[in-house]
């Protein structure tokens, strides 16, 4: 159902009139985890005067530690909802749970199946049979017929609203946190008929790499970036390391906009 064999055309996810997968390229930030209502809220600001409209933030987090910090739960995604009504945007955020599913949806915009979750058999049934768009990150170790297998457990339940997002995969290579497979982007395009984005912090986790890898995805007609922005990254309860604080974040969507390829 995937297969851009079986539709030859784009298909476009409509986010509550925010349509990702058309000419206009898409940019999700926010902060790594929802820590609370007045640092979502400055996040949010920093977006809405970036013209952005999407935002994400994460409340449950799946932690390679069990003792990380896990996530607000339901109290983030009240937050998340809070801070988007306040400032009309939309919400993307994690759900790891299939049995979270149906009361997340009274809070977010838009489901995303994270990395570690990309094989949740039952998750990805669940996010299937219900409608709201699902964002679709790779697997860590995932090949991209296993990534776009996962993608198909989705639409066979009778959602074809999702987004592919390429996050990086684990490989040698210890220079980044995971290694980017740029070519991923279009050749998830020519086999299926799905909007592709890149998420530029997990794939390099690295702040110098996130604009050049930006403009590579978005130079290799991806539909979109997911980059992660948090007012003071030094005191961020995860990823403290590879977030961009609100200056940062202004720097790297003005240099977008002047190398012309968000058009
Ligand atoms: C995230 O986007 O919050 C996240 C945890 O990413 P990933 O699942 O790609 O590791
Ligand atoms: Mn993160």
């Amino acid at each position: 159902l995937v297969s851009r064999k079986k539709k030859p055309e784009n298909t476009v996810v409509q986010i509550d009139g925010e349509a990702i997968g058309r000419e206009k390229k898409t940019i999700i930030a926010g902060p790594c985890a929802v820590e609370s209502f007045e640092q979502v809220e400055a996040v949010a600001i920093a977006l809405k005067s970036q013209g952005l409209s999407i935002m994400r933030g994460g409340a449950f987090k799946p932690r390679t530690s069990p003792y990380d910090f896990q996530g607000l739960g339901f109290e983030g995604l009240k937050i998340l909802r809070a801070v988007a009504d306040k400032h009309d945007m939309k919400v993307v955020t994690e759900i790891v749970n299939p049995a979270h599913v149906e009361e997340a949806l009274n809070y977010i915009d838009v489901i995303q199946i994270g990395a570690r979750n990309m094989q949740n058999f039952e998750l990805l049934k669940e996010v299937g049979s219900q409608k709201k768009p699902v964002l679709l990150k790779r697997g860590l170790s995932a090949t991209i017929q296993e990534f776009i297998y996962a993608a198909e457990y989705i639409m066979s339940q009778g959602n074809g609203n999702i987004i592919l997002c390429e996050r990086g995969i684990r490989t040698y290579e210890k220079a980044t946190r995971n290694t980017l497979d740029i070519t991923a982007v279009p050749i998830l395009k020519k086999e299926t008929h799905l909007p592709v984005l890149v998420d530029v912090t997990h794939s390099t986790g690295r702040k110098d790499l996130l604009l050049p890898a930006a403009k590579a995805a978005l130079a290799i007609e991806a539909d979109g970036i997911m980059v992660e922005v948090h007012p003071d990254p030094a005191v961020a309860l995860s990823d403290a390391m590879q977030q961009l604080n609100i200056p940062e974040f202004e720097h790297f969507m003005n240099s977008l906009k002047s190398s012309r390829l968000l058009a």
